[in-house]
Parts: C-alpha cells; structure tokens; sequence
C-alpha cells in the first residue's frame, strides 16, 4: 500500500494548505494566518507607494495583453466569417 500512502500523503498536503488573505496595505494575497505581510511587512510609506505603483503596472500591462488577445480572437472570428461568406 506505498501509492496509496503517497497519494494520502499529497492529499494531506493540498488538505493543510492555507488559505491566503490580502493584505490591507499592499493587497497582495498573504498566508492568513500570519500576522505580518510577507510584502509589506519591512517596508516603509515611500517603498509601499513604489511597490504599489509596480503592482499597478504589471496589473496594466496584463490588461493590455489580454486585450491583445481578445482582438486576435476577433480578427480570427472575422477571417472564419470572411471564409464562409466568400
Ligand atoms: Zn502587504
């Protein structure tokens, strides 16, 4: 019964894993039973304003890939309709 235990085992691990919280001064996810930030915790007002304002940029610039990808998908969508009609 080794796989078994192996398995029982994994699953004991996804079990016990703990959720996360956001943080309330970075909004990045935290494990929740932690009371400091793993983010935050050491920085101080000027380096938090610095990392939120990267947290804003990668949050646009993910924006603006999935952008990217949803005109891709129309102009694909767009040439299928051309096909048909033609
Ligand atoms: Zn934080």
């Amino acid at each position: 019964m080794l796989g078994f235990g192996l398995f029982s085992g994994k699953l004991n691990d996804y079990l016990s894993q703990k959720p996360n919280r956001t943080c309330d001064r970075c909004e990045l996810l935290t494990p929740r039973d932690e009371m400091e930030c793993a983010h935050c915790n050491d920085l101080n007002g000027a380096q938090l304003e610095s990392l939120k304002e990267k947290i804003q940029e990668t949050k646009l610039s993910n924006m603006r890939l999935s952008d990217w990808f949803l005109y891709a998908s129309l102009i694909i969508v767009f040439l299928f309709a051309l096909g048909f009609l033609v």
